[in-house]
């Protein structure tokens, strides 16, 4: 590895917004270092770089360390001015054993906070999300902002929310205790273009649309923030110093419906939407099934909300701007195209 640019610290290069976070990095010049579980990740992580037409050479490499294990977490600290925190479980839903979810998010973040403090990195970026923020509020006009917290154990919280918040709040006290200088970022749902098999949250919804999978839109609404503004939003989040101890609520623009996301695939991408349904479920049919059919009543939860979140603070504080989400939608279908993994119609 060259020597001159400064490092930056990813952890979980392989992931799907690290992939992205790694490409904005290694544009900006920076030299990266990256975990993973397995060495065996290498391979994948180049690929997923060619993908977003990002070539490292030797100023990538890929260190093993398992958010589970103290093991590998010096090594991986050790020399790096910045470190952006972006490993953690995202399994959103039931789970069989919370702490699947919870143990790697909390401790996981604390382990790699404690080698950061320990190696004197100047700045470490936390990729927290919305999911800490406006969560477990139930049915509300609050307009959500980076100041509100969710509660751990209100309507609809799941593990992957709780992991998220203590993991977060662990983050924070540990900073106040240390004067480590934190800054945390909080994607709403992040959608944009794929580079791996791997599809999940808000494109796996894209790829339900697009493929026909879905007959019938019930009245879902997702905020989405665009995968390549997040990666722009840890950069900022890394280098600008009115950012230090901030906590930063990312979204674009009110979100999208279900009913919209199909609508954007229809006019935008021609015959590849031919599956696309324009069909609604009302939402009184989604509740009468949820009073006999448990598999239902998440939905029937959260079927007519619009939240109200007023993400301008990063625009305000750190110049930070993001694409319509109308082209992230676009982009990710194609995107999913490109890597056949969805089949479009007539093929
Ligand atoms: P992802 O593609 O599933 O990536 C998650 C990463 O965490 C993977 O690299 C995974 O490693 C790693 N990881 C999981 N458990 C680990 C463990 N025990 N030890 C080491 N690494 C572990 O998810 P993503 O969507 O990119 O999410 C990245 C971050 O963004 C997470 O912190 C998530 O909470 C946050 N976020 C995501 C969204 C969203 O909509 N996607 C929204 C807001 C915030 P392997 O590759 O080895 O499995």
């Amino acid at each position: 590895m060259t020597t001159e640019q400064p490092l930056v610290l990813v952890t979980g290069g392989a992931g799907f917004i690290a992939g992205h976070v790694i490409a904005a990095l290694l544009e900006k010049g920076y030299r990266v270092r990256t975990t993973a579980r397995s060495l065996d990740r290498e391979v994948q992580v180049r690929e997923q770089l060619a993908r977003l037409g990002a070539d490292p050479g030797d100023r990538l490499e890929l260190v093993v360390a398992d958010l589970l294990d103290d093991d590998g977490w010096d090594a991986a600290v050790r020399g790096a001015d910045h470190v952006l925190h972006v490993a953690s479980p995202v399994l959103p839903g039931h789970v069989e054993n919370e702490d699947d979810v919870i143990v790697p998010a909390r401790e996981g973040t604390l382990r790699v906070l404690r080698a950061a403090h320990e190696a004197g990195v100047k700045r470490v970026v936390l990729t927290s999300a919305f999911h800490a923020i406006g969560f477990g509020w139930g049915r509300t006009e609050h307009t959500f902002t980076d100041d509100d917290w969710s509660p751990l154990d209100g309507p609809g919280m799941d593990a992957y929310g709780r992991s998220k918040v203590l993991a977060e709040r662990a983050a924070w006290d540990f900073a106040r205790e240390s004067g480590l200088e934190l800054v945390a970022v909080n994607p709403v749902a992040v959608l944009g273009p794929v580079t791996s098999s791997s599809v999940t949250g808000g494109n796996a919804i894209v790829r339900s649309i697009l493929s026909g999978q879905v007959d019938s839109y019930p009245n879902l609404w997702i905020p989405i923030v665009d995968v390549r503004d997040v990666a722009a939003a840890h950069v900022l989040a890394m280098t600008a110093p009115q950012a230090a101890g901030q906590r930063f609520l990312v979204g674009s623009g009110d979100g999208l419906t279900l009913e919209a996301i199909g609508a954007v695939l229809r006019a935008r991408l021609g015959d590849a939407a031919s599956r696309v349904t324009t069909r609604t479920t009302p939402s009184e049919v989604i509740r009468a099934a949820a009073e006999s059919n448990p598999a239902m009543r998440g939905l029937a939860d959260d079927i007519d909300i619009v939240k109200q979140i007023d993400a301008s603070k990063i625009r305000r504080v750190l110049g930070w701007h993001a694409r319509p989400i109308e082209d992230t939608v676009v982009d990710a279908a194609t995107s999913m195209l490109d890597l056949g993994l969805i089949t479009p119609a007539g093929r």
